[in-house]
C-alpha cells in the first residue's frame, strides 16, 4: 500500500488546482475523480454555458446589426453546431488539465473514493477495493443540484421531460418551449441562451425578484432587458406539481398551469457530502456543508475542504482560491481565505457583475454608506458599441472610511471590469486613492471612475 503526501477527493476546480499547486511544491499527490476531470465547472457548468452564451451574443449582434449599419440575412442559431463547438472546447480544456497532471506526476484515479478511517498520523481512503494512506486529505467533492419535493419531479427527470444543468447543456435538439424553475444565475443564463435560440422561455421564481442576492436595482434592469427580448417571468410563484407536459404553480393562492416542451430545474445547488465517509473520521458538517476555518481546515487534523463542498461561496474562482489556501497551509505557508471581495457574474446579455455589499445588505447591516448610480452611457465606448443600452454602474461607499464596499455593474464588459473592483475592495483602497488611478480611454470601466466623482 502506497502512502501519499496528499489525497484529493474530486477533480473539479478545487481538486485539480490543489493537485497542481501541491505537486509544484513536490508533494506526492493522488486525485480521485469519479466522473470527469474538470468537475462541474469544465464539463457541465461555467465553460459549456459560456460557450452557448457566446453563440447567442454573436447571433444577437448579427440579427440586429442594422442598428450599427450592418445588415445580414438568414441569421440563425444552429444549435447542434453550438453544442458540437461546446464539446470541442470542453474536451480541449479537460485534456489540458490531464496533461498538466501528467507533467506534474499527479496520480489520477478515475473512480470514486471513500474515506474509511484514521490513525494518529494517517488517514485512509478506499477506492475500488484498494486502500490508500495519507497524512493530508483535501475533500473537494463539489455540489449537486437541489431537488425539491415537487410531485412529478422524479418521474419527469427519469423520462427526460425535466432537465438539470447537465442534460440541458447537452440537448442537441431545441425544444419549442422551456419552463425554467428558479430565476437564479443558472436559470437566467440558460434563459438568455435559449431565448436567443428561438425557444419560448418562461422563468418561474418563488421570490419577488430574480438573481437571488443581486442588488435589486441591477436585477430589475436585467429582468427588463430579458423581458424585452422575449423571456416571460412569473415571480412570487411557487411550482406545486409537474405533469407530463405541463407545470402547475400557485400565485396569490390561485393555481395555474403552463404547457411546455421541457423543464429546467435550477433552484440552487447543495454541497455533496453524502456517502463519502465523513462520519468515519468525524468531520463536522452544518446543513450538509463541511465546516471549515479560514485556512480551509476541518475539525479533523490533516483534513481540509475546499470548493462548493463547504458551501461558503459556490463559485469556481472561490474554489480555486480556497484550494490554494489549503495547500499553502499544508506547506506551512501563511495564507488566509477571505470572502469580502468575491466577485460574482451573470453572463446574460447584458452581463451583470457584482462584488461586495449591495444597497440592501448594507442597509440590513446598518452600515453608514452612500449609494451612487451612474449610467454606462457616460462612457463613450459604451455609446459607440451599445445602441440603446440601459447599463448602470452602482457604487456602495463606506461614509466613515471613504472606501468602496460594493460595486455592481450591468452592461457590456462587466465580467471583465469587475476584477478591478475586486482589487479595490481587497486592498481597501480609499476613494481618493482610486481617483488617482488612470483608467484607459475610451473604456466602459471609466464609469467606475466617473461614479467616484459623484460621491
Ligand atoms: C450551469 C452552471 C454554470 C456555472 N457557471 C459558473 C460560472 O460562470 N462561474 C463560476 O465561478 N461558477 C460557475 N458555476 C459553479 C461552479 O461550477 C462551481 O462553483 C465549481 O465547479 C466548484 O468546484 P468544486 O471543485 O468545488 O466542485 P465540482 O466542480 O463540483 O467538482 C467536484 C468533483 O468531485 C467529484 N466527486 C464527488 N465525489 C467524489 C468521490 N467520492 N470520489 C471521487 N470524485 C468525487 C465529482 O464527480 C466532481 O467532478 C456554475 C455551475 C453550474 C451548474
Amino acid at each position: 500500500m502506497e502512502k501519499f503526501d496528499l489525497i484529493i477527493l474530486g477533480g473539479g476546480p478545487a481538486g485539480y488546482l490543489a493537485a497542481e499547486r501541491a505537486a509544484q511544491a513536490d508533494m506526492n499527490v493522488i486525485l480521485f475523480e469519479k466522473r470527469a476531470i474538470g468537475g462541474v465547472c469544465l464539463n457541465e457548468g461555467c465553460i459549456p454555458s459560456k460557450a452557448l452564451l457566446n453563440s447567442a451574443k454573436i447571433y444577437e449582434y448579427a440579427a440586429h446589426g442594422e442598428k450599427y449599419g450592418v445588415t445580414a440575412t438568414g441569421v440563425a442559431i444552429n444549435h447542434k453546431a453550438v453544442i458540437t463547438r461546446k464539446n470541442k472546447i470542453v474536451k480541449q480544456l479537460v485534456s489540458g488539465i490531464g496533461m498538466t497532471m501528467k507533467k506534474l506526476k499527479v496520480t489520477i484515479v478515475d473512480k470514486p473514493a471513500v474515506i474509511t478511517g484514521k490513525s494518529a498520523d494517517c488517514i485512509t481512503v478506499v477506492s475500488d477495493g484498494i486502500e490508500y494512506k495519507t497524512s493530508k486529505l483535501l475533500i473537494a467533492t463539489g455540489s449537486v443540484p437541489i431537488m425539491p419535493p415537487i410531485p412529478g419531479l422524479s418521474e419527469g427527470l427519469k423520462n427526460g421531460f425535466i432537465l438539470t444543468n447537465r442534460e440541458i447543456l447537452d440537448l442537441d435538439v431545441l425544444p419549442e418551449s422551456l419552463v425554467i424553475i428558479g430565476g437564479g444565475v443558472i436559470g437566467l443564463e440558460m434563459a438568455s441562451y435559449f431565448n436567443s435560440a428561438g425557444v419560448k422561455v418562461t422563468i418561474i421564481e418563488m421570490l419577488n425578484k430574480i438573481a437571488g442576492p443581486t442588488d435589486a436595482e441591477i436585477s430589475d434592469i436585467l429582468q427588463k432587458n430579458l423581458k424585452k427580448n422575449g423571456v416571460d417571468f412569473k415571480l412570487s410563484c411557487k411550482v406545486t406539481s409537474i405533469g407530463k407536459d405541463s407545470v402547475t404553480y400557485e400565485e396569490n393562492g390561485a393555481s395555474s398551469s403552463l404547457q411546455t416542451s421541457k423543464v429546467l430545474i435550477s433552484i440552487g445547488r447543495k454541497p455533496f457530502t453524502e456517502n463519502i465517509g465523513l462520519e468515519s473520521i468525524g468531520v463536522y458538517t452544518e446543513r450538509g456543508a463541511i465546516v471549515t476555518d479560514d485556512n480551509m481546515r476541518t475539525n479533523v487534523t490533516g483534513v481540509y475542504a475546499a470548493g462548493d463542498v463547504n458551501g461558503k461561496s459556490m463559485l469556481a474562482h472561490t474554489a480555486y482560491r480556497e484550494s490554494e489556501v489549503s495547500v499553502n497551509h499544508m506547506l506551512g505557508k501563511r495564507d488566509i481565505m477571505r470572502y469580502n471581495a468575491v466577485p460574482s457574474v451573470i453572463y446574460t446579455n447584458p452581463e451583470v457583475a457584482c462584488i461586495g455589499e449591495t444597497e440592501e445588505s448594507a442597509k440590513e447591516k446598518g452600515l453608514n454608506f452612500k449609494a451612487v448610480t451612474v449610467s454606462m452611457r457616460m462612457s463613450g465606448r459604451y455609446m459607440a458599441e451599445v445602441e440603446g443600452g440601459n447599463g448602470i454602474a452602482k457604487l456602495i461607499v463606506d461614509e466613515k472610511y471613504k472606501r468602496l464596499i460594493g460595486v455592481h455593474l450591468i452592461g457590456s464588459y462587466a465580467s471583465e471590469i469587475i476584477y478591478g473592483a475586486a482589487i479595490m475592495l481587497e486592498t481597501e483602497m480609499r476613494i481618493d486613492d482610486i481617483k488617482e488611478v488612470i483608467f484607459p480611454h475610451p473604456t466602459v470601466s471609466e464609469v467606475i471612475r466617473e461614479a467616484l466623482f459623484e460621491i
